[in-house]
């Protein structure tokens, strides 16, 4: 696939506004990257935060992370985009990975409870099942290493007592499946403190299918439970639930 986003670092500094205006980070958390049609990666510097970002700050980096271009020394690549790289080595039909620790989603993944429940249909259409890849220690081979198997099926994975890491064919999709990930984090724990969690059904779920088919939505989603129609009735004594089932920047090239 030929990865060619029109305006990339402008598209960049306008996530890190929402990344932050919502809350999805703090301090100078989280990390966006775009890859470019010859390869190399865009990406945002570590110790800075990401809703105030110029594009100076961008730096341009190598298929294994190296720095290419320095537009000011002052910034360096963050360790995290060793996952970045991770990311498109996996998946060739990626070109914009936002890593994140939006607070609900990312307490799920501290919870070490899944984002595995049909509960809206966007989220079954976009996301489909969220998995949490293991512990790794930060800036270490560990996080690429735990991610690998769930970015190969999903384009969307909860990190184990950390964040979440969402995926695109272009990096605001990437961006929206983060968005998508958060909000239905936060209705489902508001229904699971309601005291119920009531799941699409499996044939509503494979009309989802078809839909996603037909409307040729790009991307992988991770359905492992949509065959099985005992999950959607299965009670779930262990969590105590109920369960009824501009300024213009440079062009990547
Ligand atoms: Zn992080």
């Amino acid at each position: 696939m030929i990865c060619n986003e029109s305006d990339p670092v402008q598209t960049i500094l306008e996530i890190g506004r929402r990344l932050w205006q919502r809350g999805y980070i703090a301090a100078n958390d989280g990390n966006i990257s775009v890859r470019c049609e010859d390869g190399t990666l865009l990406t945002t510097p570590t110790g800075v935060s990401k809703g105030f970002m110029t594009p100076e700050m961008i730096l341009r980096v190598d298929p294994d992370g190296r720095v290419l271009l320095t537009p000011d020394s002052r910034y360096r690549p963050s360790s995290e985009v060793r996952m970045h790289i991770e990311v498109y080595r996996q998946r060739e039909d990626v070109c914009g990975v936002v890593h994140a620790h939006p607070p609900v989603a990312t307490a799920f993944a501290v919870a070490g409870i899944p984002l595995d429940r049909h509960i809206l249909p966007e989220a079954v259409l976009t996301l489909g099942v969220v998995r949490i890849a293991p512990y790794g220690t930060p800036s270490t081979p560990e996080i690429p290493l735990a991610i690998r198997p769930f970015l190969r099926k999903s384009d969307a994975v909860l990190l184990a007592n950390h964040g979440a890491l969402t995926l695109g064919a272009d990096v605001m999709t990437a961006y929206h499946r983060m968005e998508t990930l958060e909000h239905t984090a936060r209705i489902l724990h508001k229904a699971m403190q309601i005291g119920r969690v009531q799941e699409i059904p499996p044939e509503e779920i494979a009309k989802l299918m078809e839909i996603r088919k037909q409307l040729n939505i790009p991307g992988r989603i991770d359905m492992p439970g949509r065959m099985n129609p005992d999950r959607f009735t299965a009670e779930r004594p262990e969590s105590g639930i109920r369960d009824a089932t501009s300024d213009a920047g440079p062009n990547c090239l």
